[in-house]
């Protein structure tokens, strides 16, 4: 089958060549492997939007042809990024795009610009040992999982499309292939400066700091060169410190922090066997494969600042080591005041008081000695009223709610040691703490009808996660964990 180029872009889209500009040491030009036969699985206009092209696009062959790896934009050839990094602590020295092609960067007309991957479009010179695929399964999840973050008000790349296919693919079983369409600004990760610094490529991996700030830090490309990349790298510090403050206060485990899933603009990147936490529970362990828990959800935030240390290491040829500590020493005092931020507004609490975090840590101790719903508590405690009431609606949804009746009355008091007031309170806290998040037993609801040729509870699931504040965007098992005794599903890197 060979690759058309299509004559007419998709409506009036401007399409340039992205970080393949930069040329062959940072990118090799391939073009995807044609999905066979494929069927459009999922569409999201939000994000046609974004980029500037109608919904009603996805109706027509050219969207489909793109989306599946059967065409690219004519003018630019299409790439793989190469990379490195550090998984599960252990350097690699070459990884790079194994399944992932950019079809070019979209110049939208509101001025932004737009890098358009596929993901399972074939083999590259990075593939590795692997058939540069992605399954069904693992597509939706990205689609509905960065679809989630994103309607939560989380930095993270968008999914445009999935496209499907009958193409049977090896795993753990047979599963049919599949190719998300995601875009953000740049997919470039800590792992690709990474893999310059090692190689001592110190002439490119300046080219690529360059690159990057120019395009997406301009902010500091005027900066006198003694302080450019020195500011660059405490911004990325800043804002994966907010960014794991964010997962945290929301619930979600990425599952897989090695630092070539890191994005340099600091959005959650490549969604593997992500999960929500359901009862609060540091030690929640979503992929499969992380025998060590080192990818525990209460283990985020000291993994985000190894890995803003391993990039730090990889500008040592930039940024000088007092600089470099300097940057990384923002981390901390970033996390903590995002992260008592979001608590305090999810406990509707407007003034910053002594004693708050406190009155943090203790809720948490709560939580998980009560053995509760974390996002069912939230929404339950937006609707409480400072005076006692006959019925505790809350304490229902503790397994054990001796630690929760204890904790009630000091949370009482300090409501009312700032005039809290009850409808105030209850409409703030009901904006963010959401009712609907993607539980793994929704996705794999939405997989399991989509791998019967169902995609409609995609579409639903996708509607809902849209309006997770909504009280009525989904029915009420929408809001609720899988069933006491549902078997946990297993998730684990090779999706
Ligand atoms: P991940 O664990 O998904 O972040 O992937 C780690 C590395 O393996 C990246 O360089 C991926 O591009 C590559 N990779 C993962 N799955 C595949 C696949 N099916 N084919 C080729 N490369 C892959
Ligand atoms: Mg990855």
């Amino acid at each position: 089958m060979t690759i058309a180029s299509l004559h007419r872009p998709l409506q009036s889209l401007r399409i340039g060549p992205g970080i393949s500009a930069l040329g062959e040491r940072f990118v090799e030009r391939r073009d995807p492997t044609p999905l066979p036969d494929p069927y459009l699985v999922a569409f999201n206009p939000d994000v046609a939007e974004l980029l500037g092209f109608e919904a009603s696009e996805a109706n027509g062959p050219e969207f489909l042809r793109l989306a599946s790896g059967n065409a690219r934009f004519g003018p630019v050839p299409s790439y793989a990024a190469v990379y490195a990094g550090h998984q599960f602590g252990t350097y690699v020295t070459q990884l790079g795009d194994g399944r992932a092609l950019g079809l070019g960067e979209v110049l939208s007309p509101n001025g932004q610009r737009y890098e358009w991957q596929l993901k399972g479009a074939g083999l590259t010179a990075f593939s590795r040992f692997a058939d540069g695929r992605a399954v069904l399964r693992s597509a939706i999840r990205e689609y509905l999982g960065s679809e989630a973050l994103h309607h939560l008000g989380i930095p993270t790349t968008r999914a445009l499309a999935v496209a499907g296919s009958d193409f049977p693919v090896q795993r753990e079983a047979i599963e049919t292939a599949a190719v998300l369409s995601r875009v953000a600004p740049t997919h470039i990760r800590f792992g690709s400066f990474e893999y310059f610094h090692y190689r001592r490529m110190h002439a490119e991996l300046k080219l690529l700091a360059d690159y990057t700030i120019a395009n997406f830090f301009p902010e500091f490309a005027n900066v006198a060169e003694t302080e450019r990349y020195a500011r660059f790298l405490r911004e990325v510090v800043e804002r994966t410190a907010r960014l794991v403050a964010q997962w945290q206060a929301v619930g979600f485990a990425h599952g897989v922090l090695n630092t070539d899933n890191m994005s340099i603009l600091g959005l959650t990147l490549d969604y593997g066997p992500y999960g929500f936490i359901e009862t609060f529970d540091p030690g929640f362990i979503c992929n499969h494969s992380d025998d060590m828990g080192r990818y525990a959800f209460g283990r985020q935030p000291a993994i985000g600042l190894w890995n803003c240390r391993a990039l730090a290491h990889a500008l040592e040829s930039l940024v000088a080591e007092p600089e470099r500590e300097a940057a990384l020493a923002a981390y901390e005092p970033a996390f903590e005041a995002a992260y008592a931020a979001a608590l305090r507004a999810k406990l509707g609490l407007r003034e910053e008081r002594e004693g708050d975090l406190a009155l943090i840590e203790d809720v948490l101790d709560v939580l998980e000695r009560g053995r509760a719903d974390y996002t069912l508590f939230f929404r339950a405690l937006s609707r409480l009223t400072l005076a006692p009431a006959a019925h505790d609606d809350v304490a229902r949804l503790f397994e054990h709610a001796g630690a929760w009746r204890e904790w009630l009355p000091a949370y009482r008091a300090r409501l009312a040691a700032e005039g809290s007031d009850d409808s105030a309170r209850h409409a703030a806290m009901l904006a963010v703490n959401p009712k609907f998040v993607l539980r793994n037993s929704l996705a794999q609801a939405a997989i399991a009808a989509a791998q019967r040729r169902d995609y409609s509870e995609i579409a639903r699931l996708h509607d809902i996660l849209r309006r997770p504040y909504d009280e009525d965007a989904g029915d009420e098992r929408y809001a609720l964990p899988a069933p006491p005794g549902t078997a946990p599903i297993v998730v684990s890197c090779s999706s």
